[in-house]
């Protein structure tokens, strides 16, 4: 086996998919892929721990993580800032270890500039409806921030074709499976000896 640097994948889709469900399924299930923790300036819900599941930055030091270079992609999204840490996602693929990113349409875009040998999946709802129901029965957004999100999620949906992959959740379990089969067949392209 040649040295080589790891694969980097990219997790998108619509806020209210079931992004997270799957990637944390996923990771149960899957040692080999190491997680990018993004930055946030949004605040944290109920039981979310800063440097596991975001690590939550006020919106003056994410500008000055901005200005610095220190992020490769930055979003603002429902009137937050989110963003993927740069140090960690080089570092790892340097070390030869796949990093997995879960974000937001604008941003994996932009990732797509950088880093045009990742692996770009797109997360789809078997419908906007069900997308709909998700967001609301989550509870944690007030009625007009479900409006805006669903106003986003129709727009994300129309940039599918800029992905290399297209996944419906219509349950957790077959999401994550179709996931782990895209991850073993890009490494099978790139088996060499
Ligand atoms: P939430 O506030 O529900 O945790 O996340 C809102 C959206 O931001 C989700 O679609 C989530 O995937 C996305 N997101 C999380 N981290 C990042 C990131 O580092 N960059 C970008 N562009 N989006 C992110």
């Amino acid at each position: 086996m040649i040295d080589q640097k790891g694969i980097l994948f990219i997790l998108s889709g619509p806020s209210g998919v079931g992004k997270g469900t799957v990637r944390k399924s996923l990771f149960e299930q899957s040692t080999d892929l190491r997680y990018s923790i993004s930055m946030t300036t949004r605040d944290p819900r109920e039981g979310e721990v800063d440097g596991v599941d975001y690590f939550f930055k006020s919106r003056e030091e994410f500008e000055s993580l901005i200005e610095q270079g220190q992020l490769i992609e930055h979003a603002e999204y429902v009137g937050n800032y989110y963003g993927t840490p740069r140090q960690y996602v080089e570092e790892t693929l340097d070390q030869g270890k796949d990093v997995f990113l879960e974000i937001e349409v604008q941003g994996a875009l932009k990732v797509r500039e950088n880093f045009p040998q990742g692996v770009f999946i797109f997360l789809i709802p078997p419908s906007l409806e069900e997308l709909k129901d998700r967001i609301v029965n989550r509870g944690t957004e007030t009625e007009e921030k479900v409006k805006n999100r669903l106003l986003a999620a129709k727009e994300e949906i129309d940039m599918m074709d800029a992905y290399d992959y297209v996944v419906v959740n219509d349950e957790i379990d077959h999401a994550v499976s179709k996931v782990q089969s895209i991850v073993s067949s890009e490494h099978c392209k790139r088996e060499r000896v």
